[in-house]
Formats: structure tokens, C-alpha cells, sequence
């Protein structure tokens, strides 16, 4: 367990004070939950909950005591106030025509967000992936990103903490990020809002995450994009902020279908090498 008098996991100088730090972002991982006002419950896949009879289900989205302190929950607050109004109302903009939705196939669209600045969805993106792999909750423990991969994410957090926005905007002006090419799936519907999930299932490269109604992939390098589905539609240049728009059918299938299926599979491999 840790302790309050631990070093926050992100600055390793403050000390992690801070408690209920939110491994995925609230204003994206709770729709799962239900609407507010009626009894807020959702599953959370791990690889180890789906053989249980009765599955684990949650009333809020996974969070930890102590790993972050003060400062560095701040500016992971700073990047999601920010990134939040493009990631929610993606839909209403495309109607009142401020973005562009492109379609590349019938079951694939293209979005081009135009806010906020390109740099702050993929910190926030980075932010994900980081708090995912150094969160010990159990629904985390067994997601380790490549060590370099997840050290590099840390370092370009750093690089760019901030405590406003006026410094953000500075550092985003004066530094360079490393850039692991990452990629954003929704869906433009979904079956039943209440059927998607919150899994960290596969760190492999790319690595996922499925946060209720989007899907985050994030490649090592740009190397390793060459070949996937996903290539031509993942954010590899720092200018570039799109997110794929699935059909119903394929975001049933692929997000919902496949985890559950993926969490079934690493239930029965950790029931056969119990720890
Ligand atoms: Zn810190």
C-alpha cells in the first residue's frame, strides 16, 4: 500500500498527498455507470473478474490514494478541463458544422478536432496510459506498458507540467514532445450505453485502453504503425488530432465483444498459473 509520505509517481519530488486520484479521466469514464440519478453501476474487466459468478461492478470509475501529489493531479485536472469539450460534444459540433467528418469507409469516419491545441488531447492521451501503468489497483496490476515506453510518457509529462494554462501555452511553445503515435476510436451510436466497459487489458504495442465510449491505442514509435488497420488514421505528426468514428456494429464487436472475450480468456489463463 502506499503511503502519503511516498514520492509523488509522476515529479518523484512532492510527496504523493493527494487521494481519489482518478486512474481514467471522470468526464469520459463514467457514461458507463448510467444516467446521474439512477443507481450508478458498471463492469470493469481485469482478466480476472469474468469467471466469478457474480461480476465485479463499480460505482465510479477506478481511483487511487497517493500516487500523485497535489500539483501533478492539478495539471492532469488542467489537460482534462481542456480536452473535455472536444471528447464530449464531438457530435453536437459536427451538427452545427464547426468540424469536418470525413468518410473513409461505411463503417469508418474520420473527425478532425479543431480544439483544444493538438498537444493537450495527446498529453492527456499519454496521461492515460501512464496513470493505467503505474496504478496497482487491481484492475491495473496486471498492465505494464513497455518500460521505456511508459518511462518516456512520464518524462513528457513532466516536460510540460503546468499549473495554468498561460504556462501550458508556454512549454507547448518552447519544448518538443516525443512523439508515440497514438489513435482514438468512438462510435457515432452505440447498442446500449450502459453495456460499455472500462478495460486495460492488452499493454502490448499498441498498447489499449477501453475508457466507457472511447478506445486509446498508443504505439511505441512510428515504426510500429506500419502494417495496422489503424495506420492512416492515427495522430503521428504533433499537428494532428483525429479520432475514427466506427459504426455501432464494429464498436459492439471490437470494444465490447473482443475485451469481454480477451477478459475471459486472461480469467482462465490466471486461474490456470495463480500467482
Ligand atoms: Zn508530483
Amino acid at each position: 500500500m502506499r503511503k502519503p509520505t511516498d514520492e509523488c509517481l509522476l515529479c518523484r519530488i512532492n510527496a504523493a498527498t493527494k487521494t481519489n486520484s482518478h486512474i481514467l479521466p471522470r468526464f469520459i469514464s463514467t457514461g458507463f455507470l448510467g444516467a446521474k440519478g439512477t443507481p450508478r453501476k458498471g463492469f470493469l474487466l481485469n482478466g480476472k473478474n469474468e469467471l466469478s459468478v457474480k461480476p465485479k461492478t463499480v460505482q465510479d470509475s477506478p481511483k487511487e490514494d497517493y500516487i500523485l501529489c497535489d500539483e501533478c493531479e492539478a495539471y492532469f485536472s488542467l489537460l482534462e478541463t481542456a480536452s473535455a469539450p472536444s471528447l464530449k460534444f464531438w457530435q453536437a459540433k459536427v451538427m452545427k458544422g464547426e468540424l469536418k467528418i470525413v468518410p473513409i469507409h461505411p463503417h469508418l469516419k474520420l473527425v478532425h478536432l479543431n480544439s483544444p491545441d493538438p498537444l493537450i488531447i495527446r498529453l492527456l492521451v499519454y496521461s492515460m496510459f501512464w496513470r493505467a501503468d503505474i496504478s496497482s489497483l487491481e484492475s491495473f496490476e496486471d498492465y505494464k506498458l513497455d518500460p521505456d515506453l511508459a518511462e518516456s510518457l512520464r518524462s513528457n509529462l513532466l516536460e510540460f507540467k503546468a499549473l495554468t494554462n498561460a504556462d501550458l501555452q508556454a512549454h507547448m511553445k518552447a519544448k518538443q514532445v516525443t512523439i508515440h503515435p497514438y489513435a482514438t476510436m468512438t462510435a457515432g451510436a452505440f447498442k446500449d450505453e450502459t453495456k460499455n466497459v472500462l478495460a486495460a487489458i492488452n499493454p502490448g504495442n499498441p498498447a489499449s485502453l477501453l475508457v466507457d465510449k472511447f478506445g486509446f491505442y498508443i504505439f511505441k514509435a512510428e515504426k510500429d504503425i506500419a502494417g495496422n488497420f489503424m495506420a492512416d488514421f492515427t495522430n503521428v505528426k504533433v499537428s494532428d488530432n483525429q479520432i475514427m468514428v466506427v459504426s455501432e456494429q464494429i464498436w459492439y464487436d471490437v470494444m465490447v465483444k473482443r475485451p469481454l472475450e480477451m477478459a475471459a480468456e486472461q480469467a482462465k489463463k490466471n486461474l490456470a498459473n495463480p500467482k
